[in-house]
């Protein structure tokens, strides 16, 4: 049994606070390798920035949870070397069950999410009301986060085929009967790197898809409902063109890739919204310079000639998150 606290972690209460009152939102980066997490912290260090260490239950499974547990103490310290100790929270993404959660949070997590949105309204509200009191009841109070509505797409274990918004009308029920920290919503965000399909989406000049907007309505009806209460967006990668074209000049194919424009997500920063979830960013940036130095360099075999420019790219994609999107920059 290890608390957050021993690992120099916070969990989510004070920063959602911030944010909220500051109109920015922390950014929410998933990992699952050394290069990954050092590219964050780097990053969030420089842009004196907050962060939320987000970890699936995929990556818990491909990465082990002591070594991940270790990578986020590693992580504390790290920004402290660094010269600065930003606020880190290490954050369970998707929770899909009560036990899994309770792992987590006896290995060290101050933040986890319980995603009972596939379930019944009555049995997602028991379910979450179930790891908000274990989570609740800790030594040191760990935060829990959780969903109503459905987002589409897929990423790790969470995959949907449609989605289903928000109702902002059960919003104030189930956060009152659950007692949730947060509550992620869906609005037209969705998970992966191709976010819409064509035909719900128009083309610009140049052939490129152009997404469907927010439904800011909605999130506007929840915010007067649900007053002063930090709400969350997953889903929320942009799909940077450039990346694709990248990935797809050296060999790849990733037909049809559409995300959130960034504009959208600076109006979303500076709402209810307090944590913005972006991962298929970091993986179209990763692997776009993977492949680049593989078709270049093609005499390379040092892992660290090949990982080493694409942790670069990641470094560079969350500093502009974090002080072109997100406004996290010199909140810390
Ligand atoms: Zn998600």
């Amino acid at each position: 049994m290890t608390s957050y606290k021993e690992l120099g972690l916070v969990n989510t209460k004070e920063l959602f606070k911030k944010a909220f009152e500051g109109k920015y939102a922390i950014p929410a980066y998933n990992f699952n390798n050394m290069e990954q997490i050092q590219a964050i912290i780097q990053a969030c260090v420089e842009t004196k920035s907050p962060v939320i260490l987000q970890v699936s239950s995929g990556a818990r499974k491909y990465a082990n949870k002591n070594i991940l547990k270790n990578m986020a103490k590693g992580a504390v310290e790290y920004a402290k070397e660094l010269g600065y100790a930003i606020p880190i929270v290490l954050h369970l993404d998707h929770g899909d069950s009560f036990d899994l959660c309770k792992d987590c949070i006896e290995t060290g997590f101050s933040s986890v999410m319980i995603d009972g949105s596939h379930l019944s309204y009555d049995e997602n509200v028991a379910l979450t009301r179930k790891v908000v009191d274990f989570a609740h009841s800790q030594k040191d109070y760990v935060t829990v986060e959780g969903e109503l509505g459905v987002l589409a797409g897929v990423e790790d274990d969470v995959s949907s085929e449609h989605s289903h918004y928000t109702q902002p009308g059960e919003v104030i029920d189930f956060v009152s009967k659950t007692k949730v920290d947060s509550l992620a919503i869906s609005i037209g965000t969705s998970h992966g790197r191709a976010k819409f399909k064509p035909e719900q989406c128009t083309r610009d000049a140049n052939g490129i898809l152009i997404p469907p907007p927010l439904r800011f309505d909605i999130l506007e009806e929840i915010e007067k409902v649900l007053k002063d209460f930090p709400i969350v967006l997953h889903g929320s990668s942009s799909v940077p063109i450039e990346y694709v074209h990248m990935i797809e000049k050296y060999g790849g194919k990733l037909t049809d890739s559409v995300g959130i424009p960034e504009d959208q997500l600076r109006r979303a920063s500076k709402s209810a919204v307090c944590k913005i979830n972006i991962d298929s960013d970091g993986r179209l940036a990763m692997t776009a310079l993977i492949r680049k130095v593989l078709v270049e360099k093609p005499d390379e075999f040092d892992p660290r000639k090949i990982l080493g420019p694409a942790r670069d790219e990641l470094k560079k994609l969350y500093m502009h998150k974090n002080q072109n999107v997100l406004g996290s920059a010199g909140q810390a």
